[in-house]
C-alpha cells in the first residue's frame, strides 16, 4: 500500500470535503493533539470496489447489506437491496451490465470485475478524484503504487495478469481498453492496494480501494485497525498516539496468526517490502514453540533444545522427531480444511498437539480456531464454547486487547455460553466483548448497536430476573 513511497503526497490549501476526525487534547501536562484509543481517524468512501461473487446472490452489490434482494433485470447477475442502491450502482453498472449479458453463461473472476470497474471509473473521470487523509493532503489512484518491476519479475503475478488481461479483453467494450503498459500499471496498483471489506463478524465480503487511507504502512503489531460500514473504510486506533502522524500510523495487510518468516515471505510476496516491524525483529519464542515436558513448566522450548532453558528438564531423545511429525500433521490438516473445518480431525491434531507443541504455538490456535467453526456447524455448543475460551487468551496474546478480533472472539464466546443458558458467565463475557468493540468499532457502529448491545440488554434483563426470583 504505501510502503516507501514513490510519489510526494500532493498538498491542496482549499477547504476539501474528506471527513477526518481529529481529538484535539489539550491537558495539564501539555500534550496536544493526542489520540486516544478507539478514535476514528480518517473514514473513506471506496475509489471503486466489488462484491465478492461468492456472496452476490445474498447481498445487494452496491451496498453489500444482506437480507431481500432483487435480481438486476438487465443482465440477471447482481442483485440490489433497493432502487436507490440500483441507482447508485448504476454509474459503474450500465457498462457492466450489457456485457456481463452477453458474456454469458461465463462468469467474470472477481479480480477481473474489479479491474474492469477500475477502467471503468478511470474511464469516467477517476483519475482526477482525491483522496484527502488531512485537511491538505491528498492521493489520486495515479498516486497509488504500481510495483510495475517486481510484478514484471513474479511469474505468477504475469501470469495471472495475462489471463486477466484476456478476460478484459472480451468484457470491456473495445475503446474502453487501456494499452498493455498501463493496463499492468492498473493491476499493479490494484493488487497492492486493495482492502478486504469486512463484515461486521471480521469476514471478507469482498475488495476496494481506499485512495486516502492507502497512504497507511504496515505493521505485524499494528496500532490501528480497519474496519467496515458497509463499504465505507473506517481506520481506528487500537493504542493512545501522541500525535497523528501518518507515518507511524500503522495496521496490518495480513493475517496475524502465522510465524515471522511466513509473513514476511507473504508481505514480500503481495506488498513487496521486507518487514522491519518490532514483531517481526523481536525473538520468536512462542509462535513455533515446543511444549517444555515437564508440565508445570510454560516456557516456550525450542525443538532443537535438549534442556528446558527455563526450568532445566530433559526433552526426551525422539522429541525432535515427534514435533515435525505433529507439526507436519497440523499443517496438512489445516491445508485440507482451508474450505470446510471437521470437528473430528481438529480434535485429533489437538489431541496430538498436546504436551508436544507450546498450547500458544500458532498450530495450536489456528487448530483451535478450525474446532470452534467445526463444532458451531453442528450446533455443538458446549464443545464450541470450551474451544472459544482457549481461543481468547491466545487472541489476546497475538492480536491485543483492543483489536477487532480479539472483540468478536470475545463476542462468540458470550454468544455460545449466552445459548447455553449459562447468564451470569454469558453476561461478564459480552460486557468485555462490548468494551473492546467500543474501542475497535465504536460506540454507533451497527455492530454495537445491532449485534452487541441488543445481546448484551437481554443478559442483563435476564440477570436481574433471575436475581428477582423470576
Ligand atoms: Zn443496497
Ligand atoms: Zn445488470
Ligand atoms: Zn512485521
Ligand atoms: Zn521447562
Amino acid at each position: 500500500m504505501a510502503i516507501k513511497r514513490e510519489t510526494a503526497d500532493k498538498t491542496v490549501s482549499l477547504n476539501n470535503p474528506c471527513k477526518m476526525a481529529y481529538t484535539m487534547v489539550s491537558t495539564t501536562n501539555g500534550i496536544k493533539n493526542e489520540i486516544k484509543k478507539g478514535t476514528t481517524i480518517i473514514t473513506a468512501e471506496p475509489f471503486t470496489f466489488v462484491l465478492s461473487s461468492q456472496h452476490r446472490t445474498e447481498r445487494c452489490d452496491y451496498c453489500f447489506q444482506s437480507g431481500k434482494i432483487s435480481r438486476c433485470s438487465g443482465c440477471q447477475y447482481v442483485y440490489y437491496c433497493s432502487k436507490n442502491c440500483q441507482r447508485r450502482g448504476w454509474i459503474t453498472h450500465k457498462v457492466e451490465c450489457p456485457n456481463i449479458k452477453r458474456v454469458q453463461p461465463r462468469i467474470i473472476p472477481d479480480a477481473g470485475r474489479m479491474m474492469a470497474r477500475i477502467i471503468i471509473k478511470l474511464h469516467q473521470g477517476g483519475a482526477d478524484e482525491r483522496g484527502y487523509y488531512t485537511p491538505t493532503k491528498y492521493r489520486t489512484f495515479y498516486d497509488l503504487m504500481s510495483h510495475v518491476s517486481n510484478i514484471k519479475e513474479d511469474v505468477s503475478k504475469m501470469e495471472h495478469f495475462t489471463s486477466l488481461s484476456m478476460v478484459l479483453l472480451e468484457f470491456l467494450p473495445k475503446d474502453m481498453l487501456p494499452e498493455p503498459k498501463e493496463l499492468l500499471e492498473i493491476f499493479g496498483r490494484m493488487s497492492v492496494n486493495s482492502f478486504h471489506i469486512l463484515d461486521t463478524d471480521l469476514t471478507s465480503l469482498g475488495v476496494g480501494i481506499y485512495l486516502g487511507p492507502s497512504i497507511i504502512d504496515h505493521s505485524c503489531k499494528p496500532n490501528a485497525t480497519a474496519i467496515f460500514e458497509g463499504t465505507t473504510l473506517i481506520i481506528r486506533t487500537l493504542c493512545d498516539l501522541p500525535t497523528l502522524d501518518w507515518t507511524k500510523v500503522h495496521i496490518t495487510y495480513i493475517d496475524l496468526l502465522k510465524d515471522t518468516k511466513t509473513r514476511r515471505a507473504e508481505l514480500q510476496q503481495s506488498y513487496f517490502f521486507w518487514c522491519d516491524c518490532e514483531r517481526c525483529n523481536s525473538p520468536e519464542t512462542m509462535e513455533i514453540s515446543a511444549a517444555c515436558p515437564n508440565k508445570t513448566c510454560m516456557n516456550p522450548c525450542s525443538s532443537t533444545d535438549t534442556n528446558c532453558s527455563k526450568c532445566g528438564e530433559k526433552f526426551p531423545d525422539d522429541f525432535r522427531d515427534e514435533f515435525d511429525r505433529v507439526c507436519e500433521l497440523s499443517v496438512y490438516q489445516l491445508e485440507r480444511m482451508a474450505n470446510i473445518a471437521y470437528l473430528d480431525a481438529s480434535r485429533m491434531c489437538l489431541e496430538r498437539q498436546q504436551g508436544i507443541l507450546h498450547p500458544y504455538n500458532l498450530l495450536v490456535v489456528r487448530m483451535l480456531e478450525m474446532a470452534v467453526a467445526a463444532a458451531i456447524d453442528l450446533d455443538r455448543w458446549d464443545e464450541a464454547e470450551v474451544f472459544a475460551a482457549q481461543l481468547v487468551s491466545r487472541y489476546l496474546f497475538y492480536y491485543g486487547e483492543t483489536h477487532p478480533m480479539t472483540g468478536q472472539m470475545y463476542f462468540s464466546w458470550g454468544k455460545l455460553l449466552s445459548l447455553q443458558m449459562k447468564g451470569v458467565q454469558a453476561l461478564e463475557v459480552v460486557t468485555k466483548a462490548a468494551q473492546i468493540i467500543k474501542v475497535a468499532f465504536g460506540e454507533n457502529h451497527s455492530k454495537m448497536r445491532t449485534e452487541v448491545k441488543p445481546l448484551l440488554d437481554q443478559l442483563m434483563a435476564e440477570y436481574h430476573m433471575s436475581k428477582n426470583g423470576y
